[in-house]
């Protein structure tokens, strides 16, 4: 069969970037993974794909290619594509199908008996995702927070070998010590094993004699540990933090998970946060609105004067300047703001109720009004 041009297998022009060729390789491959697809061609396809793709993706043969076509392919040292040469190829099954729905590669097993691998990988220890409350002061000036982990960690007794004292380790009878079991399936490469990781002794191919007592020969025990977590100051509700290696423990001394920590701030009594500017309200009789005043206004770290002008509207806001939250990871500070809010006497003593009635009459609170009204009609008249 006459070899097919490498660009068209890809679906790539003769200018296509490295990018554009990994891309196409990477969609070809799943589409024409042969257990994947039900095409009857599939499995040549695939071959077809990986060949162009192995040429392609190396500056040197692709160089080569793009002179001589094929026949570049019969250059000694070119290192053309020959089934069964599977070695210089770029086979990351593992970044290709995480974003296939498959998780942790199904194919790696395969691909391990195709390809001259031993899929012997003992799997990394899983994230653990914790939530931790902290008050609002904490949230802004940060804190260290015991959390308290229920964890899988490696076996103290056999220091995650799984052994006791006097054991040893045997062939595993399930697989005879490969630590698979194969099924053998004659396809374009010569024979393929699609291999299963043995279920008995986990891929070790050795299961032990007279295990560890404490772990049952697994290797891990499950424990509750507390960790200390450091909680950066201006860390805010949903933020998490990573703990690195703080997870459950590896399979057999595999690297452990990490610890996710998810931050929840508890609101204040007194004061509102958006990112790192905090917010209040602050009450205002209305003599004191009138008079201007100088109040303590609460903050963070206690206590600011602000001076309250004379004749000040409810709804004025005043801010003071770095009174805020720091970023977190910078040296910023954020403002607080003062909103007043000028009150209404709900109870009078009688001497303010006379105080009021001298007010308004003083004010001719009547007349005022009218000629409020008067310029509002102005305006749509
Ligand atoms: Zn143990
Ligand atoms: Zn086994």
């Amino acid at each position: 069969m006459a070899k097919q041009d490498y660009y068209n297998v890809l679906g790539v022009s003769k200018n296509a970037s490295q990018e554009d060729i990994k891309a196409a390789y990477k969609r070809l491959a799943k589409q024409f993974h042969p257990d994947v697809s039900s095409d009857p061609q599939a499995e040549e396809k695939f071959k077809e794909v990986l060949e162009a793709y192995n040429v392609l993706s190396d500056q040197q043969k692709r160089h080569n290619y793009d002179q001589f076509g094929h026949d570049a392919e019969r250059f000694s040292g070119f290192g053309g594509f020959r089934a069964g040469d599977f070695s210089n190829i770029e086979f990351d099954f593992e970044e290709i199908f995480s974003d296939f729905g498959f998780g942790r590669s199904p194919f790696s097993d395969i691909f391990g008996a195709a390809f001259g691998k031993q899929g012997r990988r003992q799997s990394r220890g899983t994230d653990i995702l914790k939530q931790v409350s902290i008050s609002f002061e904490e949230a802004a000036f940060g804190t260290e927070k015991e959390i308290e982990v229920e964890r899988i960690e490696a076996c103290h007794s056999c220091s995650g070998t799984g052994r006791g004292r006097n054991s040893k380790e045997v062939n595993c009878e399930a697989c005879n010590g490969a630590g698979f079991q194969r099924r053998v399936r004659q396809t374009f490469l010569g024979t393929i094993a699609t291999q299963t990781t043995c279920n008995k002794c986990g891929g070790e191919g050795k299961t032990i004699k007279d295990p560890c007592k404490s772990c049952s020969g697994n290797g891990t025990v499950k424990k509750s540990r507390k960790i200390k977590v450091k909680i950066p100051a201006g860390i805010n509700s949903g933020n998490h933090l990573r703990i690195a290696g703080e997870g459950n423990a590896g399979e057999r001394n595999a690297s452990a998970g990490n610890l996710f920590i998810v931050v929840f701030v508890e609101p204040h009594e007194v004061f509102k946060r958006d990112g790192k500017d905090i917010f209040m309200e602050m009450p205002l009789s209305f003599s004191e609105a009138a008079l201007g005043i100088t109040i303590e206004a609460p903050t963070l770290k206690g206590k600011a004067k602000v001076r309250i002008p004379a004749s000040t509207q409810t709804g004025t806001i005043f801010k003071l300047r770095g009174q805020g939250i720091k970023e977190v990871g910078s040296s910023v500070f954020g403002d607080q703001f003062i909103k007043v809010i000028v009150q209404t006497p709900e109870r009078m003593t009688q001497k303010q109720r006379k105080l009021f009635e001298e007010l308004a009459e003083e004010e001719g609170t009547k007349n005022k009004r009218d000629g409020f009204f008067d310029r509002l009609a102005g305006k749509f008249s």
